[in-house]
């Protein structure tokens, strides 16, 4: 496993669990994937190193920080997979 990570990831995709069942659009693993890969395009990596339980409290300020950001970010990568599915 790689000794850095990016916390992003983990928190678009626990919002993406929180919020799509709310989302007008298909909820397939290549829509999830599309939605997940889009929201992070729009967003800032934020590498933590993954020892002990460093990332973890990292990623609930992270998650404190941007949630706006992640959430507007989602918002719209909703409405461009919805307008353009690929499955
Ligand atoms: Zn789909």
């Amino acid at each position: 496993m790689s000794l850095y990570h990016n916390a992003m990831e983990d928190l678009v995709e626990e919002l993406y669990e929180e919020m799509y069942q709310g989302f007008d659009c298909c909820h397939c693993e290549q829509c999830h994937a599309d939605i997940v890969a889009y929201t992070l395009n729009q967003l800032p990596g934020k590498y933590v190193v993954t020892k002990a339980g460093g990332a973890i409290s990292k990623a609930d300020s992270l998650r404190f920080q941007h949630i706006t950001d992640i959430r507007a970010a989602m918002i719209r990568a909703v409405q461009v997979v919805k307008d353009y599915p690929r499955h």
